[in-house]
């Protein structure tokens, strides 16, 4: 009897993210938006949710909404207009989220990503609808009680709804990191997991390799990390496979994601699913969106990552990996061309941002701007560096107490004591004195044609001078002095 193939099968991935979007005052309230304030210290009559209150729309909002829209390519609506999405829960104190339904303020965007698709052509996700709501308020549980913070109600939010395009979890956190990259161009949010400030559910199903239709999907949410993002992905892709092998059918569900135990269990299936019952919100008129205001937004975007990079290759010939570091953190490369605009050196600053700059920045798991170093001060040390003032080894070692410190490059070298001093009759001591110890043995080697005995005796001088002396310039003076 012949044994059937057994069915390949393709994941369908989109993904759904969640922006808060970093304006001086929240959506629809003029309380200011700020992260570990004292909890319910910022909250008004509007975001508090009391009878009578009535909200106004924050037009930086709107704004860094066409902002974010623009950059993910995605048209512009004319008009905006607002919609209660109805359900109960106590962060939600009006019992509904104010949000944008049938009118979304962007549509039909897409996002190009670093990678190629199964053609080989570089892969693009649809960027279905971005559009604006408000963020609910925290729910603190503790035993035996839950406590309510509504400094976050009324945050404004910006949901970006990606189109069922990706077809791997590796896809599918190439989406999240390269979303997260453009979006730190455009200086609109925080963009951090950890603070909540980008959230990110994802959906997935799977069908037969070939097959058109889409399969039933899973909603997963509790996602706190990218790296969670993938694995929840993997995880449930595997469990869809095994309920359909094993002929049994799967439910359209929203699932949580238990990081610990590795995998997601149910937490209402589609025919629990709240009925939001959407309706146009009547506090807030419809109002137009001018094609000069969105334009003038569009000419105020920054140059976009993915020009950037080439540029980076072209103009300043980096290797395609730096380059894309470097472009990949809007922050390090605006700090990279910085110190360029100092020094015209565009690999050897780079091989430092890329090398020592970013161990710092891993060490203390901080951004550049957290960082106690600015660009003339690294400039400084590669200049210190240059001129024989410091060698390979005591510059990463002033570099660490420079930051560490926060001060200039001269200023640490010398607190530590590694200038390298030109002091040639000290110099010329120390080598006589190496030259007299060694002189039966590496100094006879030396004369004999080894050419490895030099570095030994290089190594010994550097020794007696604690390192203050820079290795390139000793082997013709040590060899000099030999020979002479
Ligand atoms: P809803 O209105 O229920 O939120 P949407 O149609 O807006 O559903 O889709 C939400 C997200 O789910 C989008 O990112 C979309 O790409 C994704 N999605 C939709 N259908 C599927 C499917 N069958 N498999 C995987 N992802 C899907
Ligand atoms: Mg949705
Ligand atoms: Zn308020």
């Amino acid at each position: 009897m012949p044994t059937a193939t057994k069915t390949e099968f393709e994941p369908v991935i989109g993904l759904e993210v969640h922006v808060q979007l970093k304006t001086a005052s929240k959506m629809f309230c003029g309380c200011a938006v700020q992260f570990g304030a004292p909890a319910n210290s910022l909250t008004c009559p509007v975001c508090l949710g009391l009878p009578g209150a009535l909200p106004m729309v924050n037009r930086q909002a709107v704004e860094y909404g066409i902002r974010i829209g623009l950059a993910l390519n995605c048209q512009i609506a004319h008009r905006i207009k607002f919609d209660r999405k109805n359900y109960f829960y106590p962060d939600l104190p009006k019992g509904y989220q104010i949000s944008q339904f049938d009118e979304p303020l962007c549509f039909d965007g897409e996002l190009q990503l670093p990678i190629h698709d199964e053609s080989g052509q570089p892969k693009v996700c649809r960027i279905t609808r971005a559009h604006l709501e408000e963020d609910a308020g925290k729910s603190i549980h503790m035993e035996g009680s839950t406590l309510v913070d509504l400094n976050r109600a009324g945050t404004p939010l910006i949901e970006i709804v990606g189109g069922p395009d990706l077809r791997s979890p590796e896809e599918a956190y190439v989406y999240l990191n390269t979303l997260k990259r453009n979006l730190s161009y455009l200086g609109v949010s925080d963009l951090s997991m950890e603070k909540g400030s980008l959230r990110c559910d994802a959906n997935v199903s799977i069908r037969p390799r070939g097959q058109q239709k889409f399969g039933v999907r899973s909603e997963i949410k509790n996602l706190n990390s990218f790296r969670m993002v993938r694995s929840a992905l993997e995880f449930e892709i595997r469990r869809h496979q095994q309920v359909i092998e094993s002929g049994g059918t799967l439910t359209q569900d929203t699932r949580l994601w238990d990081d610990e135990k590795g995998e997601t269990r149910s937490m209402r299936s589609k025919e629990e699913a709240t009925d939001y019952r959407f309706f146009p919100e009547p506090d807030l008129a419809t109002f137009d969106v001018p094609r000069e205001w969105v334009e003038s937004v569009r000419l105020s975007l920054p140059e976009m990552p993915e020009k950037r990079l080439l540029r980076f290759l072209d103009d300043y010939k980096l290797a395609e990996a730096d380059a894309e570091y470097l472009v990949g953190d809007k922050a390090l490369a605006d700090f990279y061309e910085s110190a360029l605009k100092l020094l015209d050196e565009p690999r050897k600053v780079a091989a430092w941002v890329v090398g020592e700059v970013t161990r710092e920045l891993n060490d203390r798991n901080a951004s550049i701007s957290e960082l106690k170093l600015t660009p003339e001060a690294l400039v400084e040390l590669i200049g210190l560096l240059d001129a024989g003032k410091l060698n390979n080894i005591t510059a990463k070692e002033v570099f660490h107490a420079m930051v560490e410190a926060g001060e200039g490059a001269l200023q640490a070298a010398r607190r530590l004591n590694k200038l390298i001093e030109q002091d040639e009759g000290a110099l010329s001591a120390m080598i006589d004195e190496v030259i007299e110890e060694f002189k039966d043995r590496a100094v006879a080697d030396f004369k004999a044609g080894e050419e490895k005995a030099l570095g030994f005796l290089i190594g010994q001088v550097m020794r007696k001078l604690k390192g203050k002396a820079n290795p390139k310039e000793l082997g013709p003076k040590i060899a000099a002095r030999i020979n002479g």
